[in-house]
């Protein structure tokens, strides 16, 4: 009978072939010689078998050097070999190796020495371990850390750790570069009109034409939503940098056809150069979005380069900004309010409250010193919604201590961020109710270029507002050149000349011409018509010879506050440069 092999080769290493055949790692065991042709291979488990694809017989006898190849890294092998001469253990990482076929796997890597009793090294045992999917699946996280998942494109965390770079080489003064910031125009309306997925390919879309436009050297990079940065370095300096932005507006201005149809947007940039005095990369980022900000204001689809004058504007409105919301809780605002009269008598009919702001330190402001401000940043609604309530108070007051037929109205200005507010109409409602004055007597006025510009959203809202009783009036009518088909469709009862063809009525037949036709135009289609900035008696004399019935301007008053309006409701007019009774 044949020896079984476990009388063969003994009980001990019978169980330690089991346990090699069970262990998953590679075990390789290989002679000494360190020097050419190397250690020779005389034991492989299974494990390396599977791991390499090569039998026993294919290795044994051969030096593990056949593992290597073009992407092994020599570096951890020098450091093997001092390591094993010196019999210390090593320990390898993210070593390329390849197997029989040829393909790469990545190895972690521990190898000791076999002594013998005597502690002589007899030999040198290494267990290695694939790592090559857990490699790749770092990558791939690494990757989805660093880059926006709908373009591809580094995101902002990998763009700052470029430009960190690129600023370290620009202070040794080797490389100077620029930073490009830059924000879509009118994307939000692709978005909103299109859907989000023509959104998405839009974005897709501006990526790639960016991608094709620029060098293999620069980085570009979405910060998310429509905004997206370019590095340019290798070197770049800010003519550069301009003449690239001049591109990349003209690419992206090019149409996208999306979802079957056609969409445009613009492109706005700002650009920081980089040098050896540049600050830090947030405040890089900072002076760039400042001035894409600026290309913004001055029109859109265009760059503009970051000067210093442009940080100090902007931290001026900062400081506006929080000024403006410390007036609104400590109550800073007043109203003035000018006279409306009837022509050609100069009988008062109402009153215009017009906002002023009682700043601490720089005296009152007109409005035109603080409601752009207030309109951008949304606080122009809780300042509009005390105005509203102090003019309807003073209006119902003035009412109860002078009645007269019809009683006195209150004209009080909207503006278009307060007509986006979803809550006007129910806050305009309790102002009324809560004063207690008749909406007949309220007249709001919205300027004509936001009629012009968002009739279709307007009519809803107007015709709210109309509902619940009270008067609109078109100001400065007649700044816009477009059609005048909005007037239609909006419940309007006044329209207000703009005060410009006021000025030149009793000398330029064209102003006259002008205010003749607005007249016949708003008393046809069932409309009042109100000149404003009246400033003598020529002109209120010429008003009236044109039909208009209706005057407010210097010439009758200037804006007053509340306690000087009484004296002309006592006196029953508002000027005393006229002798005419009513
Ligand atoms: P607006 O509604 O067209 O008001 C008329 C402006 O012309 C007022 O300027 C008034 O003082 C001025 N004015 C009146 N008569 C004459 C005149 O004979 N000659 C000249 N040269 N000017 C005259 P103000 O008070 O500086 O207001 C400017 C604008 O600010 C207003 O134009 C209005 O659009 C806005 N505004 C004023 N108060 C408010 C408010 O409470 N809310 C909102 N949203 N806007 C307001
Ligand atoms: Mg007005
Ligand atoms: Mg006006």
């Amino acid at each position: 009978m044949r020896p079984s092999e476990k009388e063969r080769i003994g009980e001990e290493a019978f169980l330690l072939e089991a346990a090699m055949r069970h262990v998953d790692e590679a075990v390789l065991i290989t002679t000494t010689e360190l020097d050419h042709p190397g250690p020779e291979i005389v034991y492989v488990n299974e494990g390396f078998c599977r791991m390499t694809g090569y039998t026993p017989d294919e290795v044994i006898g051969r030096t593990p050097r056949l593992l290597q190849g073009p992407k092994t890294d020599r570096a951890p092998l020098d450091r093997l070999r001092r390591l094993l001469s010196r019999g210390e253990p090593f320990d390898g990482r993210n070593v390329i190796n390849y197997r029989k076929d040829g393909s790469e796997y990545v190895l972690e890597w521990y190898i000791e020495a076999i002594r013998d009793s005597d502690g002589k090294i007899t030999h040198w045992i290494s267990s290695q371990r694939d790592v090559t999917e857990l490699k790749a699946m770092e990558e791939r996280l690494r990757h989805q850390a660093l880059h926006d998942p709908l373009t591809g494109l580094p995101n902002r965390t990998l763009f700052a750790q470029r430009l960190e770079l690129a600023l370290s080489r620009a202070r040794m003064q080797e490389e100077p570069g620029a930073l490009l910031f830059l924000d879509l125009d009118g994307f939000k309306d692709v978005n909103d009109s299109l859907g989000h997925e023509a959104g998405d390919k839009l974005l897709v879309e501006a990526a790639e034409r960016l991608m094709a436009l620029l060098t293999p050297g620069a980085t570009v990079a979405r910060f998310g939503g429509d905004e997206f940065a370019v590095l340019l370095e290798h070197p770049s300096d800010e003519a550069e940098a301009m003449r690239v932005a001049e591109r990349i507006v003209g690419t992206l201005g090019e149409p996208f056809v999306l979802a079957e149809r056609e969409a445009s947007i613009s492109a706005s940039i700002g650009i920081v150069a980089l040098s050896a005095s540049s600050g830090g990369s947030e405040e890089l980022l900072r002076d760039a979005d400042v001035a894409m900000y600026r290309a913004k204001e001055e029109g859109k689809g265009r760059y503009r380069v970051f000067e210093e004058a442009m940080r100090v504007r902007i931290l001026q409105r900062l400081r506006l900004e929080d000024e403006l919301r410390r007036a609104i809780q400590q109550e800073e605002f007043a109203l003035h309010y000018q006279p409306k009269v009837k022509l050609p008598t100069g009988k008062i009919v109402g009153f215009e409250a017009l906002v002023r702001w009682r700043h601490p330190e720089r005296g009152m402001l007109p409005p035109s010193a603080f409601v752009p401000l207030a309109e951008e940043t949304g606080l122009i609604v809780p300042i509009g919604l005390r105005v509203l309530g102090e003019a309807c108070r003073r209006a119902k007051e003035w009412q109860e201590r002078f009645p007269g037929v019809p009683p006195l109205v209150m004209c009080v200005n909207l503006s278009a961020r307060q007509l986006r507010d979803p809550e006007l109409v129910s806050d305009v409602a309790r102002v009324l109710e809560e004063t207690g004055l008749d909406p007949a007597s309220l007249d709001l006025e919205i300027t004509e270029s936001v009629l012009v510009r968002d009739t279709e959203a307007s009519v809803v809202v107007l015709d709210r507002l109309r509902g619940l009783g009270l008067n609109l009036i078109v100001d400065d009518f007649g700044t816009e050149y477009s059609s005048l088909s909005y007037l239609k469709r909006l419940p309007v009862n006044f329209l207000k000349i703009d005060r410009s063809f006021v000025a030149g009525i009793d000398k330029d037949a064209k102003d006259e011409a002008i205010v003749s036709s607005v007249v016949g135009l708003a008393s046809s289609l069932g409309m009042a018509a109100i000149a404003e900035g009246v400033e003598s008696a020529g002109q209120a004399a010429r008003l009236h010879e044109l039909g208009c019935g209706l005057a407010q301007g210097f010439y009758f008053g200037k804006p007053r506050p509340a306690e000087e309006v009484l004296q002309w409701l006592a006196d029953g007019r508002a000027t005393t440069k006229r002798s005419s009774d009513d």
